[in-house]
């Protein structure tokens, strides 16, 4: 299951793990369009899904998605919590209708979806065969899980719980062979950021940040995570991959410092 795979990271992640064989359930909120596209590109690959809308933030439409899933496919092996969406404020300008929104759907969304994966992973445990491990849970984070963004406190804030929430599920779920690890992407040229990207001016100031040069796309994202849902990442649980040209890396003291 992918979750928010009508767009973006979220769809290019769906589409590789259909790629990569995988029955993808391909999760929206409102883009049926976007989310039928993915289908069709993964039908086009030979591979196979099947499009569910939910508000991931609501749990009655979380357990109903998991239902669907459960009638398709019997079972679910990996869950790639993506979705997630931003809406920015200064911070003494910050509503708290504009809080909520972030933490309901950046992180109370990702702990609903990853309860019931968990639930369904415990209870069927490992299965020969298939995979070493009895479930993968990926979080979408983002370098914004450490460094901090001016303008943006629910989104940093759903990213840092969202963090601590991905270690303890890890160390809890780990003696169940379940691995939980965070991807945390740097700047994805997607609709989330497509003001920045496609305005020269904020463009240029945006790779400033990059060390590498260039924006990511979302197969960037995609790769890693086929490849950590995957046993040849076998024995990793409980950390975050970053995947961001070096953004991390402090950029402002390549010259100075
Ligand atoms: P995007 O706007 O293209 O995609 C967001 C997806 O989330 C969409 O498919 C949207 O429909 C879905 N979504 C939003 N609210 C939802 C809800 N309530 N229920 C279900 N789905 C919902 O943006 P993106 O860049 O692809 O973002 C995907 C994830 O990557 C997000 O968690 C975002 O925070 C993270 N991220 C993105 C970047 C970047 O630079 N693009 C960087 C770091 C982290």
């Amino acid at each position: 299951m992918v979750t928010g795979a009508s767009g973006g990271i979220g769809q290019a992640i769906a589409i590789a793990m259909g790629k990569a064989g995988a029955s993808v359930a391909i999760n929206y909120h409102t883009d049926e369009v976007g989310a039928k596209a993915t289908l069709a590109e993964i039908q086009q690959a030979g591979g196979e899904g099947i499009v569910i809308k939910a508000d991931v933030a609501k749990e009655a439409d979380v357990l109903s998605m998991f239902g669907e899933v459960y009638s398709k496919f019997k079972t679910i092996d990996i869950l790639v919590n993506n979705a997630g969406i931003q809406k920015d404020s200064k911070f003494i300008e910050m509503s708290l209708q504009d809080w909520q929104l972030i933490i309901d759907t950046n992180l109370t969304g990702q702990f609903l979806c990853a309860r019931e994966a968990a639930k369904e992973f415990c209870k069927r445990g490992v299965v020969a065969g298939s995979s070493v491990a009895a479930g993968k849970i990926i979080f979408i984070s983002s370098v914004h899980n450490i460094v901090p963004w001016a303008g943006h406190a629910n989104y940093c804030a759903a990213k840092g719980g969202e963090t601590m929430l991905m270690k303890t599920m890890a160390q809890e779920l780990a003696p169940q062979k379940i691995r939980v690890n965070s991807i945390a992407p740097g700047a994805i040229k997607t609709d989330i950021n497509k003001k920045v990207w496609s305005d020269p001016e904020q463009a240029t100031e945006l790779f400033k940040l990059i060390p590498y040069q260039r924006i990511g796309e979302p197969e960037d994202i995609a790769r890693v995570a086929v490849w950590l849902a995957s046993d040849e990442a076998d024995y990793i649980t409980g950390t975050t991959i970053y995947v961001d040209g070096g953004m991390t890396l402090y950029p402002s003291f390549a010259h100075g410092g």
